[in-house]
């Protein structure tokens, strides 16, 4: 059953009857074309850099600090120190924090930073963080040589150049030297040195977007689509959409209650696009041929509506939410 529920009110009064799904129908979908081919190019390409960095700074999206991450990054880990960049932390829920570091510690990650590239302040701690474990830790290939090379790596979208613009506006008080894409994999893989500190001399080889996400299952996949890490065509902004409400539901995140004017909370994807539209002006005429002649009909625009609710969720619309 996906008819509207009064969630609201269940989650209000406490334990009741279940209201919302329980779990969400993927409907045989594989993850394997999700994700497009130019990527194993810059894999290659960032082998050759991981043999030259001192430090691996990986960035990954704060709204789903578990899932993704690539386990061929993993295996480099143990030959350098790491740092994992939870970036888009004002898009995630705050409350989560303590327990996802819990969470990475005992992965054997414990060095994490949480950052919001939109705000230099919280980017502040990662370049006397990155000094102090490359300080601590044999520095093997590069006895004769006094700068710091970092190597900034993670899935496409994550902020990966963000983070970079904002390392350089903190540090050295330059401005853009990435460009910034809003679509995933647009960014190809060129491989560019760029000096983010003056003391201690510091480079990032800077790879935007060349590490394919770890696509383990599909909801791994479905979650990194909703945040915008694969690109929205090849997944479906329908099923995106019909997921990310389950998600919020599950999370008792209500906000898109308020936000599309809902008089509570439901789990019919079709019933909460119609309020997007009607709310967000979503509609488009269709002629219609009657015995009388044509006539305008205005109908809902549903994709559009999806593609709304998607980028609502993307920009914290509905409220910060963490979907690990
Ligand atoms: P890359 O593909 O990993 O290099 O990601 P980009 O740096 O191109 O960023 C992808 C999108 O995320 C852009 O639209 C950025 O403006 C946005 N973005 C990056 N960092 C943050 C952040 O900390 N918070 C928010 N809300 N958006 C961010």
């Amino acid at each position: 059953m996906r008819g509207c529920a009064g969630a609201l009110r269940a989650a209000a009064a406490g334990p009741g009857p279940v209201a919302f799904r329980e779990s969400f129908d993927f409907g045989g979908r594989a993850v394997a074309s999700w994700f497009p081919g130019h990527m194993a190019k810059g894999l290659r390409q960032m082998r050759g850099s991981l043999r030259r960095a001192d430090c691996l700074v990986e960035v990954h999206d704060a709204r789903i600090p578990l899932s993704g991450r690539n386990p061929l990054l993993q295996e480099a880990l143990g030959i350098r120190p790491h740092v994992l960049v939870l970036n888009k932390m004002d898009l995630a829920d705050p409350r989560r924090q303590s327990a996802v570091l819990e969470h990475l510690k005992q992965q054997g990650c414990p060095h994490v930073v949480f950052t919001d590239c939109q705000r230099d302040s919280s980017v502040k701690k990662i370049i006397p963080l990155v000094a102090e474990l490359v300080d601590k830790s044999p520095r093997y290939h590069r006895a004769e040589n006094a700068a710091y090379s970092i190597l900034v790596i993670g899935v496409p979208n994550v902020g990966k150049s963000s983070l970079i613009n904002s390392l350089r506006r903190l540090h050295l008080k330059k401005g853009k030297a990435t460009a910034v894409g809003g679509e995933p994999g647009i960014t190809k893989a060129v491989l560019t040195r760029i000096q983010v500190c003056e003391k201690p001399l510091m480079y990032l080889v800077d790879t935007p977007g060349v590490l394919p996400p770890r696509l383990g299952d599909v909801e791994t996949g479905m979650k990194l689509a909703v945040c915008g890490a694969i690109r929205d065509h090849l997944v479906g902004e329908d099923v995106m959409a019909d997921y990310l409400l389950y998600a919020l539901n599950k999370r008792q995140q209500f906000g898109y209650v308020q936000r599309y004017g809902l008089a509570e909370a439901c789990d019919d994807i079709r019933v909460l696009l119609k309020h997007v539209a009607l709310a967000r002006g979503r509609t488009q005429k269709v002629k219609v041929l009657t015995g009388t002649g044509n006539v305008n009909v205005t109908t809902l625009n549903y994709p559009a509506a999806a593609y709304e609710f998607l980028r609502d969720f993307r920009a914290g619309r509905l409220g910060r939410v963490t979907l690990d």
